[in-house]
């Protein structure tokens, strides 16, 4: 049984942790178990800990085994989707009369369901620049509850830094909750930077191939874990076997995709960086970027993703958008393929008027691990045609 980073990589562990031979047939690949319950000797006498899809499955686990051994964490769910880990984890967490500091560009999706959704429950919150840790300690209050963190953000790759969180949140009795999707476990490791929490869309990275939606919640609090667990069976955000096998076998690939994403996105970062019709590019791993010192630190590289405004404002950005041959035009993010996506229109149209509202004349490019030359001719060339 692999699990202990102690004793094994980070690429060894995405391809053997949870992943033992079925003892069963001796497959040498997790099996997908297509079944809704399982058969009792005698009532109450589970074979193997299993009674019903819902609460468990076999390929299940061997995916949340794997997840909490890259993590670095004690206990992992593995969700239907991202969405349903971040809801899961705000549920087990909060309280009517809570309140909660979240970054000022969030995930869309994250900024809907607390403004939409959890405020109609009585939560209350704060949009806070993260990178500021001044400011965050300022917006919290004797009743907020967690100190929610993106790094790097969407879709303006702020980054924001962790341990400095995980002192602030120590000190103020909140939770740390890190959604760790844009660096992937292969790239930063939140928990052992002192978060309490992370969540996954495992849709982007993990996956990997742009093929299943999914999430995860990753802690070493027991307490939070099981609390996590009870939510998710009571309210039924399971992930079905075939989308656990799915992600599991993007999960083995996941550390020679990240060094490919990276190696990629830096190439590209650059490139853009010096191109006229290019005003400003967003990578962390630009030196000028202003988390870059803090970026170095906290991950092993600066991954896939690069957000570029255009000096031609909204039309060039859109123009560029419908001009790309390889990298094609859609939501979404982290899979082999390279996607390219106008955020104001597209991703965060929702956060529109709002203070999360993001500029028009961004473009946000999802990398992916085709020939870098392929990739620059792309995107000089819709640039310049
Ligand atoms: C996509 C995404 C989510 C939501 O995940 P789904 O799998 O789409 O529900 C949450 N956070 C970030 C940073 C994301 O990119």
């Amino acid at each position: 049984m692999v699990h202990s980073a102690d004793e094994f990589g980070f690429a060894t562990r995405a391809i053997h942790a949870g992943q033992d031979a079925d003892p069963a047939s001796g497959s040498v690949i997790v099996p997908i178990h297509a079944t809704s319950t399982y058969a009792q000797d005698g009532v109450g006498g589970l074979r193997a800990g299993y009674e019903y899809s819902r609460t468990g499955n076999p390929t299940r686990t061997a995916l949340e085994e794997c997840l909490a051994s890259l993590e670095g964490g004690r206990y992992a769910r593995a969700f239907a989707s991202g969405m349903a880990a971040t809801d899961a984890v705000l549920r087990a967490l909060c309280r009517p009369g809570d309140h909660l500091v979240i970054p000022d560009d969030a995930y869309g999706g994250t900024f809907r369901l607390v403004d939409k959704v959890l405020t109609g429950w009585g939560i209350e919150y704060t949009p806070v620049r993260l990178s500021d840790v001044d400011g965050v300690r300022a917006a919290v209050r004797p009743n907020t509850r967690v100190i929610w963190c993106e790094t790097p953000t969407n879709p303006l790759l702020g980054i924001a830094d962790v341990a400095a969180l995980a002192d602030l949140s120590r000190d103020t009795g909140t939770t740390l909750v890190v959604d760790n999707t844009f660096a992937s476990p292969y790239l930063q490791a939140p928990l052992a930077l002192g978060a309490d929490v992370v969540v996954h869309s495992t849709t982007k990275y993990l996956g990997g191939h742009s093929d299943v939606v999914g999430g995860a919640v990753v802690t070493s609090d027991e307490e939070l874990a099981q609390q996590v667990a009870f939510l998710q069976n009571s309210a039924g955000a399971v992930p079905g076997p075939f989308d656990a096998w799915l992600t599991l076998r993007g999960l083995k690939t996941l550390a020679v995709r990240m060094e490919r994403h990276s190696d990629n996105a830096e190439r590209i970062a650059e490139t853009l960086s010096r191109h006229p019709a290019v005003r400003r590019v967003y990578y962390p791993g630009l030196p000028g970027h202003p988390g870059h010192e803090v970026a170095a630190k906290q991950m092993r590289r600066f991954g896939g993703m690069v957000s570029i405004s255009l000096a031609g404002g909204e039309e060039a950005a859109l123009r560029l958008c419908g001009r790309t041959r390889l990298f094609t035009l859609a939501e979404s993010l982290g899979g082999v393929e390279s996607l390219i996506e106008h955020p104001g229109r597209m991703t965060h149209a929702s956060t529109a008027g709002s203070l999360l509202a993001v500029p028009a004349d961004l473009v946000r490019l999802s990398v992916g691990i085709e020939d870098p030359d392929d990739l620059v001719a792309d995107l000089l060339g819709a640039l310049d045609g």
